[in-house]
């Protein structure tokens, strides 16, 4: 068989100053960046680690024992993410989201979540706080986590087929030791909402055709009844190193007529500006949504785009602050943030955020089905397991 040939470029090192700008930009909460879009959403990357090998995030190939992982003295710290957030914070942003690779392999992470806890919006409400994990290691973090502050929590899970399941994550890690993650995760209390119901506990599954399809209806069955929410992503073709193909990837379309088959569904309305999953839930027998029974969210990415709302800046471990998933160059903040003659201020690590998401204009999903097949590929992107997704 012949071996798959991969272009690795490390993107990482290629970032953009960040400049202050004159006259500067104020922090008001009514930032928008060149098509409108307001800033809500930080995702923060806290390690670009993990112990799985997806094939369509980390294939093994690549991500072996020689790839240049970030050097320790590299990652920001939890202060400067803090301080990070807080900034961010100033210009109307309500959710963190924490990610990586896999954040739960981050030491001492139940400290970064309760200092996050800590931060107000600009409004003085406390911030929406949430983490995306592979629930590999959640099992013994669900509860300190929680004590933190964390509220949420998405947990991946592909497929329920054990054999399948240790297919996609490459490193043959059981299914029950991620089921056994969700159950401490409704333990602790994390993503039930004062009704008691669970739609903020969600579960990610990223559908290829041809290694996980057959897994999309027993997931559906086993989640349908225990209150969540279960979302279905389209395959993506981020980064430049899982050799994506547009065969692989399950139109939400198709995933609708197939649950819809099985069990009636839906349509629910967004529950927030920029929401992107496409909400659905399970209907009873007067057709009715039932939340006991939980929701169905599909992610269609490569579908149905969904730029023109997009709301989100990405934070890297090593505080790069990224534009759009499928960016090529960050902005280099952490240069700002360790700057000591003179020290930058808050106001002006703003003023700098601030003009770098006024000139944003990035939508690469919305212009991905224009692209030549070879521009869309041409290996320029960062990775997911870098940035989070
Ligand atoms: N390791 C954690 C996890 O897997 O949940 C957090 C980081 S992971 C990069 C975040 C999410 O991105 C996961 O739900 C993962 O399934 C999804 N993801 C990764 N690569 C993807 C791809 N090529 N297309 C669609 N989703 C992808
Ligand atoms: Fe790791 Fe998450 Fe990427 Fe899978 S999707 S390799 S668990 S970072
Ligand atoms: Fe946002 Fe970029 Fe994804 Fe479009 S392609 S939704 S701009 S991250």
């Amino acid at each position: 068989m012949s071996e798959r040939v991969i272009p690795l470029v490390d993107q990482r090192l290629q970032a953009l100053p960040a400049h202050l700008p004159h006259p500067p930009v104020l922090a008001t909460g009514t930032l928008a960046d060149r098509l409108a879009r307001p800033l809500h959403d930080l995702r923060i990357s806290v390690t670009d680690r993990c112990n799985f090998r997806c094939s369509y995030c980390m294939p093994k190939e690549v991500f072996n024992r020689d790839y240049p992982y970030l050097p320790q003295s590299e990652l920001l710290t939890f202060e400067e993410i803090t301080r990070l957030a807080h900034v961010f914070t100033r210009h109307g942003v309500r959710k963190l989201r924490i990610t990586g690779g896999e954040p739960l392999l981050r030491k001492h992470l139940p400290v970064l979540v309760s200092q996050l806890a800590a931060l107000r919006t600009l409004e003085g409400e406390p911030l929406d706080l949430t983490l995306t994990t592979n629930g590999s290691l959640l099992a013994r973090q669900a509860q300190a986590l929680r004590e933190a502050g964390l509220q949420r929590v998405t947990i991946s899970l592909d497929g329920l087929d054990d054999a399948v399941f240790r297919r996609m994550n490459d490193v043959d890690f059981p299914v029950s030791d991620v089921l056994e993650g969700i159950a401490a995760a409704q333990a602790a209390g994390l993503g039930q909402d004062a009704q008691g119901h669970w739609r903020h506990l969600k579960i990610n599954m990223v559908v290829k055709r041809d290694t996980n399809l057959n897994q999309v209806v027993p997931m559906a069955q086993y989640f349908r009844g225990k209150g969540l929410s279960l979302r279905f992503i389209e395959y993506m073709d981020v980064g430049a190193t899982n050799g994506w193909c547009l065969d692989e990837v399950v139109p939400s379309q198709e995933l609708l007529a197939m649950l819809q088959a099985v069990h009636p569904l839906v349509a629910l309305p967004p529950s927030a500006p920029g929401e992107t999953a496409q909400r659905w839930g399970w209907a009873d027998a007067h057709g009715r949504h039932d939340p006991a029974l939980g929701e169905i969210g599909f992610i269609s990415s490569v579908t149905q785009a969904f730029c023109h709302e997009c709301n989100r800046a990405r934070l890297s471990t090593e505080g790069k602050l990224y534009l759009c998933l499928f960016a090529s160059q960050g902005y280099d903040l952490k240069t700002l943030l360790r700057q000591t003659n003179p020290p930058v201020t808050d106001a002006q690590l703003a003023s700098a955020i601030g003009h770098i998401w006024q000139g944003r204009e990035d939508r690469y999903s919305a212009l991905r089905a224009q692209m030549p097949p070879a521009s869309r590929t041409a290996g320029k992107r960062i990775e997911m397991s870098y940035i989070g997704g």
